[in-house]
């Protein structure tokens, strides 16, 4: 991908801009008149001096005092407000930016994820978008008000004594260049830091999710002797940092000092003439280099925001590998707003007409010319080795993925003549690894349904399944937190809940992908039995590794080398003694082992 200058990657923030480009006006107003104010308050030293001790004229100290106290009222309400307004532009932006890249990545197909490590897409969400915030408002004030600062300073000090302003002015340039060279250093020592502050926080977060295999692997002390090597690194470059900053602090002091001792070596003489004017280029002398630091600090944000904001919107502008047309969008909505009352009704045939599919970027074809119906109402069985394709079927099907050539018809149109939520709204589908989210038995149970289910409603669907006997034994019921994920269940009864959760949602197709593997095999009447209710009435797709799960499937399908190799009843695919009968007889005779280990007391896993 081609990389993009430093204003191309800031003109990509318009649109975001542009939503508050009222409240920004206002904040670059408020540091515009701030920065005059503070350009003021020595010019109200000098007059102080000049009229009331050199002249010894008293007869304007009320009016000055009025105006001098007015002014230290302004300055500190134009910083107030600036502040206020600074703040709301950071954190408007910083939740916009945040809720585009959340939204684009619920919009990412699954390829995209598979792709993008979670850690990567987290920072890009977090980290990321409150550096861009940052740069909009609070640098952005930094920078207006500063440089008008200097500016409005110089203006000043040049109206009141040239000469010695140019003397003064010489030594402005000099420390910019300083203090550059500083921020040069400092900033890639900055993003050296951070780099080893996310090294560090990653090796610990992976210990802590990994705590199992850790160990089991017992790889205690190689890990320690990593994340304290990082650890040391971290502390060592904080040092340098430190120091660096030290010396940076030090020499700006030292310039401030220099300037000073400019108006003093140059200046002096003025002291006894017009005491005023000298006292007033003292302050702005003084006063002038904070300034230059602070726009030299924002300039480089800019430089250095421009990684973040490249990362941000890279991700706000990726399109998706299966989106719906404009037209269908117009037509159907999308998920954020779906046109329900346009939506047809969802019959649920399902067919894939001569499909061929490889995978984005991978050479391998996975399906070759697929032919495939499934009427509406039947369940067929999707069997296979490891690899055969038997997921990768699925994913067409939910349209994670479209076609590379040939069609999938969903009541007999092209799927693409319909929108994807529609489509994904009528599929339940669970999975070998299924996610619950943490929160409730009760919540994940009503994740995917429109209104909230009754309690009897819940059981009902729970019993189906077979799982009704686990959640009542739960602390709580219905009511028991599941932990982070779900992990407080086990796999089997995850998937279980799963099952239950698809059955309530109530959806056209349902698509089991090895989602009992992980139920107990001495359920497996049961299981057949639940599978058998939680099919009736709708089209269902289940994978099964475990063959005995799907005899009563209205139809197998054995699939081998991209292609459909046999199909039919169980029965009638034992008789052909292929590939599907092959498969049986594998799994009967590791079954009966296991069965024979069992018996001998021995553990069967
Ligand atoms: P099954 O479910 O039958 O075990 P899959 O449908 O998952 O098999 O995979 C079929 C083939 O596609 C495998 O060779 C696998 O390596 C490949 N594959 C699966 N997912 C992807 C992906 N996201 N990108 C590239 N290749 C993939």
């Amino acid at each position: 991908k081609k990389k993009l200058g430093l204003w191309r990657q800031v003109a990509r923030l318009a649109p975001f801009i542009k939503e508050r480009r009222g409240i920004m006006a206002a904040m670059i107003v408020c540091g515009l008149a701030g920065s005059a104010a503070d350009v003021a308050m020595p010019l109200f030293e000098r007059y102080a001096l000049d009229v009331f001790v050199t002249e010894g004229d008293l007869s304007s100290v009320l009016p000055f005092a009025a105006a001098y106290a007015l002014t230290v009222f302004f300055t500190g309400g134009v910083n107030f407000i600036a502040c206020y307004l600074a703040m709301k532009v950071e954190l408007g932006t910083n939740r916009d930016l945040r809720n585009a890249a959340f939204r684009r990545l619920q919009e990412l197909s699954v390829e995209f994820f598979s792709l993008n490590s979670a850690g990567r897409l987290h920072s890009r969400v977090m980290s990321d978008t409150s550096k861009i915030g940052s740069l909009v408002s609070w640098s952005l004030m930094d920078c207006v008000w500063h440089a008008s600062y200097i500016l409005g300073a110089a203006a000043s000090m040049f109206a009141l004594y040239p000469a010695l302003a140019a003397a003064v002015c010489v030594v402005v340039p000099l420390t910019a260049l300083v203090f550059s060279l500083f921020q040069k250093k400092l900033v890639s020592v900055n993003r050296e830091l951070r780099e080893i502050n996310s090294d560090l926080t990653s090796r610990s977060s992976e210990m802590i999710t990994g705590v199992r295999t850790v160990k089991a692997l017992a790889v205690e002390k190689k890990l320690f002797a990593a994340f304290s090597d990082t650890a040391e690194r971290m502390r060592r470059r904080g040092i340098h940092a430190e120091r660096l900053r030290g010396l940076f602090s030090a020499s700006l002091s030292f310039a401030s000092s220099l300037a000073l001792a400019v108006v003093l070596w140059r200046g002096g003489i003025l002291a006894k003439e017009q005491l005023g004017t000298f006292t007033a280029f003292m302050s702005y002398a003084q006063g002038l280099l904070e300034p230059v630091r602070w726009v030299i600090d924002a300039i480089s944000d800019l430089i250095t925001t421009c990684v973040n904001i490249e990362r941000v919107m890279d991700l706000i502008d990726e399109e998706p590998l299966v989106r719906d047309t404009p037209e269908i969008v117009e037509r159907y909505g999308d998920v954020f707003k779906p046109k329900k009352e346009n939506w047809e009704s969802f019959v649920g045939d399902v067919e894939l007409r001569d499909v061929t599919f490889s995978y984005p970027g991978a050479a391998e074809t996975v399906l070759e010319h697929f032919d495939l119906k499934i009427p509406y109402g039947s369940t067929v069985a999707v069997v296979g080795e490891t690899g055969a394709g038997k997921s990768t079927l699925v994913n067409l099907i939910c349209r994670f993925y479209e076609p590379t050539e040939g069609l999938l018809l969903i009541d007999g149109r092209d799927a693409r003549e319909r929108s994807t939520a529609w489509l994904r709204s009528n599929i339940g589908y669970v999975q070998q690894t299924p996610h619950l989210f943490s929160g409730t038995v009760r919540e994940n149970l009503n994740y995917g349904c429109e209104d909230e289910k009754q309690d009897s409603e819940l059981w009902d669907a729970l019993e189906l399944v077979g799982a009704s006997e686990i959640v009542s034994r739960l602390d709580g019921g219905l009511d028991a937190a599941v932990g982070e994920g779900g992990e407080k269940l086990s796999s089997g009864e995850k998937q279980l809940l799963c099952l239950a959760a698809a059955v309530l949602s109530d959806p056209k197709i349902l698509i089991l992908d090895e989602a009992t593997a992980e139920v107990d095999t001495l359920s497996e009447k049961r299981l057949q039995q639940a599978i058998k209710k939680v099919t009736a009435g709708r089209t269902s797709v289940i994978i099964a590794h475990r063959l005995s799960t799907v005899t009563d499937a209205d139809e197998i399908l054995v699939i081998s080398g991209g292609k459909l190799a046999e199909r039919g009843s169980h029965e009638k695919l034992l008789a052909e003694n292929g590939i599907y009968a092959e498969l049986l007889k594998i799994q009967n005779a590791d079954d009966l082992t296991d069965a024979a280990l069992r018996a001998a007391g021995g553990d069967c896993k």
